[in-house]
């Protein structure tokens, strides 16, 4: 099991330290953990076997943490560092190094460490201020978090504990608004919230906390039902474990906006068979029933109309973005869906030969510009394009047109002729049982369309496309694995525009 340990919990669960630790020791993330559900906190304790193995997100999310914590530094520039040690003693040297640097005089320390009540922690930055110390608690989130404070609390606490004198605590987190125009403006990339007056409101409640998890630590398991806090605020990773007993087709299967599954699961309705339907609205309901009586419905009515709204020539687009808390290019927002990818097939009439053609980005450039030159040769502007939640596509080159104005006419002209597949799906005028209420791609494809499947590919999702790109950066001097990797992105990105032109055929089939 690969575990991603937070700073804090780095130091005091290194193998030789960890056995000293007494059974109730708490850091920040245990702490926070703990506030979230004290199951999970005593489950990671003491059985942290039955953990998940830790998902890819939960790597990326920590990457994507450190390099914001790393450029939040840029806020107050030119401060002592005190690094991470991981060694027997690395607790004790944190401590001393950030003692050394407030004595010296330092005003802006990194990664400063504290303990204080048996709890080590590091503050991201601590400025020092007109009034004492300033806290400021980085975080990649794009607005004030409910749980940032909490966190922040846990710090002031044991700060002023330490005796350290605390005048204010911030949240720095990043302005979802910011737009990079050149070099990185780092004062315009992250909002800093002063949260000073609630975190010193939460001072007892941190306290009160603290005890409660120390004393149900020294206690058997608690007995903790499922319950929307496994996700809130964070997805639980002992969810493989707590949630054993839900089976297939459940409550918590039901698709769309509706009936509270937790509300059915309270009154012991789990499976959907024994949903009364009139708690269920049309969509949920058609989903129960189907599932019931293993049942598919065409309304082929619609299907013609749907139809009738495409003309050939047809092209049948796809992109893959990836996307960064820290703009890399001009013109790009904090979490914009850059493209650098697209797979695009194409017929000139009905049941007409399928082309094909695609573009990958190489890695460490701005792929926009050469996507969209490729592009431009390759879709005319009057034809008819296809794609599987249009949404997404229309925002891609909606971005693109204004990054690259001369363009924008031509690009707008696709927008304007472009039609969504997943209409027919969403709108359930097609509804197989075996969607499961779903109307992704992902699950539509292997019901309709049984001999294609993500299956067998490297690549099996917009995610892991995702991480491939980055990945064929730190390939570039492995030309064997980057040739790999480029295979498995096109490989992955051309079976996305194949699906669509299977599920149009399929379609036609159907009426
Ligand atoms: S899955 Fe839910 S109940 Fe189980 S430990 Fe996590 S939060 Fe608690």
């Amino acid at each position: 099991m690969r575990t991603i340990k937070s700073k804090e919990d780095g130091n005091v669960l290194s193998a030789k330290s960890a056995k000293k630790k007494p059974s109730n020791y708490l850091s920040k993330s245990l702490y926070i953990r703990g506030l979230q559900c004290h199951k999970s906190l005593y489950l990671e304790k003491f059985h942290r076997d039955l953990k998940e193995e830790t998902a890819a997100e939960a790597q990326e999310r920590f990457d994507i943490g450190n390099m914001v914590g790393e450029s939040a530094r840029g806020l107050f520039p030119d401060g002592v560092l005190v690094p991470y040690i991981e060694t027997e003693n690395g607790v004790a040297e944190q401590l001393r190094l950030t003692s050394e640097a407030m004595k010296k005089g330092s005003k802006v320390i990194y990664e400063a460490s504290f303990q204080y009540d048996g709890i080590f922690v590091k503050v991201d930055i601590l400025h020092k201020g007109s009034r004492g110390w300033e806290i400021y608690e980085v975080k990649a989130g794009t607005k004030l978090d409910p749980v940032y404070v909490d966190d922040a609390a846990l710090q002031y606490y044991i700060l002023t504990g330490a005796g350290i004198k605390v005048g204010k605590a911030f949240i720095s987190h990043i302005n979802g608004g910011y737009v990079r125009k050149g070099a990185l403006d780092v004062q315009k990339l992250f909002t800093s919230e002063d949260i000073t007056k609630q975190v010193k409101e939460k001072q007892l409640f941190v306290i009160e906390q603290l005890k409660k998890q120390r004393r149900m630590l020294k206690g058997k398991l608690p007995k903790i039902d499922i319950g929307p806090h496994c996700s809130d605020p964070y997805e639980c990773d002992f969810c493989d474990h707590c949630w054993k007993h839900i089976p297939d087709d459940s409550v918590f299967d039901l698709y769309g906006k509706g009936v509270n599954p937790f509300d059915l699961y309270a009154q012991a309705i789990i499976k959907q068979k024994d949903i009364p339907l009139d708690l269920l609205n049309r969509a949920q309901r058609q989903q129960v029933v189907a599932t019931a009586k293993k049942q598919n419905a065409v309304d082929k009515k619609k299907i013609r109309e749907f139809l009738k709204t495409l003309s050939y020539p047809l092209y049948f687009l796809d992109f893959e973005t990836f996307m960064s808390a820290i703009p890399l290019y001009d013109g790009v927002k904090p979490y914009q869906q850059v493209p650098f990818q697209y797979s695009l097939h194409y017929q000139n009439k009905k049941g007409g030969k399928l082309y094909h053609t695609e573009f990958l980005a190489n890695s460490g450039i701005d792929p926009r510009k050469p996507l969209l030159e490729k592009m431009l040769t390759e879709i005319p502007d009057d034809v008819c394009i296809l794609t599987y939640n249009m949404t997404f596509e229309k925002r891609v080159l909606t971005e693109l047109s204004t990054q690259f104005p001369k363009h924008k006419k031509a690009i707008e002209k696709w927008t304007d002729n472009m039609q969504d597949l997943m209409v027919p799906f969403r709108q359930r005028d097609v509804y197989f049982w075996k969607f499961k209420g779903s109307y992704s791609i992902k699950n539509v494809l292997p019901v309709l369309v049984p001999q294609l499947s993500y299956e067998d590919l490297e690549i099996a999702d917009g995610g892991a496309a995702m991480d491939a790109y980055h990945q064929m950066g730190a390939a570039k001097d492995n030309p064997e694995e980057l040739a790999k990797i480029r295979e498995n992105l096109l490989a992955y990105c051309k079976l996305d525009t194949l699906a669509m032109v299977r599920i149009l055929e399929t379609l036609g089939e159907l009426i």
